[in-house]
């Protein structure tokens, strides 16, 4: 029978497709004993299961290629050598063999011993085995159960499960699903953000999914407004099919834009740059006319495996994103690992009290010994290729800004005198995503050379609300006028010294909100490639002049419900075309 089940779209795009349910693999299994003459037959039933896993996790290293084998492919690696670890396979042996327990138990005791064993270490990076050790077990205890293991093959189907993972993310793309729904989750998480980037369509917050969905059920899911169908009838069909029509006639229609400027009708130019952090998206950006990237995260390179890359490995993933976007400017962010961005490095500190509040972003860069210069170094040799700029993540004042300088001018000094090719000036500016850096600006602006606006953090620490916790409903949000009015602060003090100024967080990708961003007086943004020519057709179907004048009454707005009334009155007529 049909149902609509509620969610939050977080990557836009339909799927229809039979769905496909992932249970947590919650690995709380009762004690259970076998008899002695079961043992060889729950040993060859366990092994089976390892060896399923196995074979499972080696096809899916064939099927990666791209920079997604690069970013995934690590993860997959440590998984086989987990699996074939002997302490691991010769203590479930005994289990099941010496103490008669069933495999599931086993699996759970040798688990809760490894789990001990890390969470003992002082190590930061090996206590953070404690998740692979939990995905692996996880994996073979549902290989034991066939329902389950059936995971396999999820090609074409809809993916509904309780959570998923970035990593997750790029290897079910690869694999071909074709979309996915969790329960929990936020559309400002990095899964969300990297399956946009891979145009996967993603609904999150839908609590109610896993009780009414049942695997093989029919689904159409919408990732613009997070609508979930199960079973649905020939309206639904019917429906579904008119949105591909009118996606289709709309990406055709933008594509149009491709070679057009970004210029409003009274024509102001609005410089539009990429977030970008695969090679796809740069590609992207360029061939859609990014007047840069204003925003290159490099944590994805950190993210990617359990080591630390390099200068060498930096380097080269710098130096190709310069030579990618063949003399436009590159903005590259030093590390902003830590809170939700947790690594496998063991860099990031696993266990803060409060990890949005804790070691993240430049400071995280600075207690490392060697972490910022090595990436300082990279950055600075990728320059002999190309326009660089340097983009400083989760600033809140001026020492900090002042101490990365410092450092900058000794790594260019260094780098001339190894004889590199490297540009005369990097410019070096500060993401104002904490409060402190947005209100403390106008005493340390003359040590920036530019700005971006991190709306994404600059909302949950303004408002106190966590950008992940779906809990919070409506409460995070931008369309505050405390944020109106901070951005428009530094947006003003930026121009007051003629220092670029742009916004970078997910709000600059969202077309619905361009008329506001002009209005707080943008004239750059920066957003990923796949909603910039949706942008640019709103820019071009603007007039700053009257935005402008509009002003006041937006920040005058007392709520949010006021700020919605603005934006709806200020929204652009597009003339079919
Ligand atoms: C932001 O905070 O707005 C931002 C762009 O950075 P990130 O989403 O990577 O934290
Ligand atoms: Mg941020």
């Amino acid at each position: 029978m049909r149902k609509a089940v509620p969610g939050q779209g977080a990557s836009r795009g339909n799927a229809l497709g039979r769905a496909r349910v992932r249970e947590p693999h919650a690995l709380e299994v009762a004690e259970a004993r076998i008899g002695p003459h079961e043992v060889e037959a729950e040993l060859a039933r366990l092994h089976a299961a390892i060896e399923q896993v196995r074979s499972e996790i080696r096809a899916m290293r064939d099927q990666l290629h791209g920079a997604l084998a690069h970013e995934v492919g690590e993860f997959l690696d440590l998984h086989t050598l987990l699996l074939e670890d002997p302490e691991l396979l010769h203590g479930l042996d005994a289990l099941v063999r010496n103490d008669l327990y069933g495999a599931d138990y086993a699996l759970r005791l040798q688990r809760d011993r490894l789990a001990a064993v890390f969470e003992s270490m002082d190590d930061a990076y090996f206590r953070s085995r404690i998740e692979d050790i939990d995905h692996v077990i996880g994996r073979v205890h549902a290989a034991l159960h066939a329902h389950e293991a059936e995971l396999q093959g999820v090609a074409g189907e809809i993916l509904v499960t309780d959570a998923i993972s970035p990593s997750e993310i790029g290897r079910l793309q690869a694999q071909g699903v074709l979309g996915i729904v969790t329960c929990g989750g936020s559309a400002l998480s990095h899964a969300s953000i990297l399956a946009r980037s891979l145009h996967l369509p993603l609904i999150v917050n839908a609590p109610q999914a896993l009780g009414m969905v049942n695997d093989g059920d029919v689904l159409v899911i919408d990732g613009s407004t997070g609508e979930i169908v199960i079973e649905p009838n020939a309206d639904d069909l019917r429906a579904y099919r008119t949105r591909l029509r009118e996606e289709k006639r709309e990406r055709k229609q933008l594509r149009r834009l491709r070679r057009e400027p970004s210029k409003t009708l009274d024509g102001v130019d609005i410089r539009l740059y990429a977030n970008a952090e695969s090679r796809e998206d740069v590609a992207e950006a360029h061939s859609i006319g990014a007047a840069g990237i204003g925003l290159y995260r490099t944590e994805f390179l950190f993210l990617q495996g359990r080591e630390i890359p390099d200068e060498e490995a930096q380097f080269r993933a710098y130096r190709d994103l310069v030579l990618g976007m063949t003399g436009r400017t590159v903005t590259i962010r030093t590390l902003d690992i830590g809170a939700d961005k947790a690594d496998e490095t063991g860099l990031a500190l696993r266990y803060e009290p409060n990890p949005a509040l804790g070691l993240r972003g430049v400071r995280l860069s600075m207690a490392r010994t060697g972490l910022l210069e090595t990436q300082l170094r990279a950055i600075v040799r990728a320059s002999g290729y190309g326009p660089v700029r340097i983009l400083v993540p989760m600033v809140s004042g001026r020492e900090e800004i002042v101490a990365v300088r410092r450092l900058l001018v000794r790594v260019q000094q260094d780098i001339a005198r190894e004889g590199f090719e490297t540009a005369e000036r990097i410019a070096l500016g500060a993401m104002i995503e904490v409060p402190s850096a947005a209100i403390a600006l106008p005493v340390f602006a003359r040590d920036l050379d530019f700005v971006s606006i991190g709306t994404n953090d600059l909302v949950q620490y303004l408002l106190a609300a966590d950008r992940n916790n779906d809990a919070l409903g409506e409460l995070y949000s931008p369309l505050h006028p405390a944020v109106l009015r901070l951005v428009h602060s530094v947006v003003r003090i930026a121009r007051a010294r003629g220092m670029p100024a742009s916004v970078c967080g997910e709000i600059a990708g969202d077309a619905r909100f361009t008329p506001l961003l002009l209005a707080l007086g943008l004239e750059e943004l920066s957003l990923h490639p796949s909603p910039m020519l949706e942008v640019r057709r709103a820019i071009r179907a603007l007039d700053l002049g009257q935005l402008r004048a509009r002003a006041p009454a937006l920040l005058r707005a007392r709520d949010r419900a006021g700020i919605e009334r603005w934006l709806d009155s200020a929204q652009p007529v597009h003339l079919p075309g």
